[in-house]
């Protein structure tokens, strides 16, 4: 089986210093693709870096992740610029709303996160959206923006059923990681069967989110125990999970390589 890991921070520093013998493993697993999701000003040299030391496995991925929209410096959009003119191939993310960060405050997040839409949209780049508990604010900024031809995928699913419809009008994806594997993630479960095959995409978001039976830090290996519970839930063989968001995820972030 040969999976695409569509959201995973391997810059992160949980995970950072291990991530030879981690991406051994993902390989071993049949992991062959990871969107490596920059979140911040300092992260984003080291997802670069990441990237051309393992171009055939890893796309780059640059944003500012709501939590860190705080502590931007002046010249953020034009330092994300340059990187996207140096990378071409780079997806724009990790960037949206979270209206459960404590600490950064909401108020500047819709719009860094409208400036960051409004780059993908013009330049058609294909974007990693995050979203807590904002999901009205994201979807208003979406009529008003725009989603890149190329289209997108929201991460790590944690809105209703209803709304995954909205997104898919947007011409957005959908994305489980690890939380679908939990027995009490209703919702998500009930959200996992509106989802068209075409649709579908399956994500580690390492080191968070382990799959239930795995400890943190969680790794891309472990996505297997993902498509494993998606394939049951959904009813068909883990092969065809697998391929299908495999595909779905080539098709969104690969388009350009
Ligand atoms: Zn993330």
């Amino acid at each position: 089986m040969k999976l695409f890991d569509s959201h995973a921070h391997l810059q992160d520093n949980r995970i950072y210093n291990n991530y030879t013998a981690l991406l051994e493993r993902a390989q071993m697993c049949g992991v062959s693709r990871i969107l490596c999701c920059g979140s911040n000003e300092e992260d984003w040299e080291i997802v670069a870096g990441l990237y051309k030391k393992y171009p055939d496995c890893i796309i780059p991925a640059f944003g500012v992740h709501p939590f860190y929209v705080h502590s931007l410096s002046k010249n953020w959009f034009e330092t994300l610029n340059n990187l996207f003119t140096l990378y071409p191939d780079a997806a724009v993310g990790e960037i949206g709303l979270d209206k459960l960060v404590k600490d950064s405050g909401y108020q500047r997040q819709p719009d860094v996160f409208r400036r960051q839409m409004e780059y993908a949209v013009s330049h058609n780049r294909p974007v990693s959206l995050h979203c807590r508990n904002a999901w009205c604010d994201v979807a208003d900024i979406l009529s008003v923006t725009g989603v890149p031809e190329c289209g997108g995928v929201v991460h790590s699913w944690s809105g209703s059923a209803e709304m995954v419809h909205v997104m898919i009008k947007h011409n957005l994806s959908i994305s489980f990681s690890g939380s679908i594997t939990n027995d009490n993630n209703r919702k998500g479960r009930r959200s996992l069967l509106e989802v068209p095959p075409e649709k579908l995409l399956v994500e580690s978001d390492a080191p968070d989110i382990p799959p239930s039976q795995r400890n943190f830090p969680n790794e891309p290996s472990y996505l297997v125990d993902t498509i494993k519970k998606i394939a049951e839930l959904r009813m068909v063989s883990e092969e065809e999970i697998a391929e299908q968001t495999f595909n779905n995820a080539s098709r969104i972030f690969c388009s350009r390589i």
